[in-house]
């Protein structure tokens, strides 16, 4: 049985390491009635190790983007190899504001999962489409070219590690949830075209999560989905309550 997994991916915000801190207990401690889920808070970089220490173990930690090269003269740039040595489990590889504010290509997103697995963390690859591509009815076929460019060199040990997590454009940040239904008929979509690539075997391991606008009135519906095994949680995360509720979803 696939383990839920839940993710706080807490984009530019909040402003301060206190705020961060505050926000880290608050979850830390909704933790403790939660059932049988991993949860990981993914803050901004400069709060990775304060977020890590103020949740006293009770979180996995994750880094929102890597650079895939190692070290080097590149500005900005932050490691696989740097985020693994502060404690990261997980990395989000692809998110669709990477994709866009950032221009990260298919072939960059596929460098940063292959950095991400040689450092033994877990990739959390996020695919979707645009509002004019769900209009055109190829939410569907989009997912299924970002993960073939995406999943390149891959093996199938690998994608056992690897978490895809579908997230719908037009639903992020917008209020607009896709309904259980829809995305129920995409992640089992997902895991039939994973299992083409791979196996049956390998594709019944990996863990599908749902993101775009997932709340306290959407999660349960959602997680009660056979193949969401997690929500990847944006504006809802920032508030300790709502993430609180969240993680602790009514099964
Ligand atoms: P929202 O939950 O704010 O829609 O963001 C979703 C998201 O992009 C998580 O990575």
């Amino acid at each position: 049985a696939r383990k839920p997994l839940i993710a706080g991916n807490w984009k530019e915000n909040p402003c301060t390491v206190q705020e961060a801190e505050a926000l880290a207990s608050e979850v830390a401690e909704a933790t403790k009635q939660a059932g049988d889920v991993g949860v990981v808070v993914i803050p901004p970089y400069p709060f990775l190790v304060p977020v890590q220490n103020a949740a006293s173990g009770a979180l996995m930690i994750g880094g929102q983007n890597c650079y895939f090269e190692e070290k080097g003269a590149y500005t900005g740039a932050v490691s696989t190899a740097m985020l693994s040595s502060v404690g990261c489990t997980y990395v989000l590889c692809g998110h669709s504001e990477r994709r866009t504010v950032f221009r990260n290509d298919d072939n960059a997103i596929n460098r940063k999962l292959r950095a991400v697995l040689d450092h033994n963390m877990m990739p959390i690859l996020c695919i979707g489409e645009s509002k004019e591509e769900y209009d055109a009815g190829l939410n569907k076929a989009v997912c299924a070219i970002q993960l073939s460019k995406d999943l390149k060199g891959v093996t199938g040990e690998e994608m056992k590690r690897i978490v895809v997590a579908y997230e719908p454009v037009w639903a992020i940040g917008t209020g607009l949830t896709a309904t259980p239904e829809i995305a129920q008929s995409v992640h089992d979509y997902i895991r039939g075209y994973l299992a083409k690539m791979y196996s049956r075997e390998v594709a019944d391991e990996v863990i599908i999560q749902y993101g775009g606008s997932v709340t306290p009135d959407s999660v349960d519906a959602l997680m009660a989905m056979p193949d969401i095994d997690g929500a990847l949680v944006g504006g809802a995360s920032l508030d300790g309550a709502k993430f609180g509720r969240i993680i602790n979803y009514k099964k």
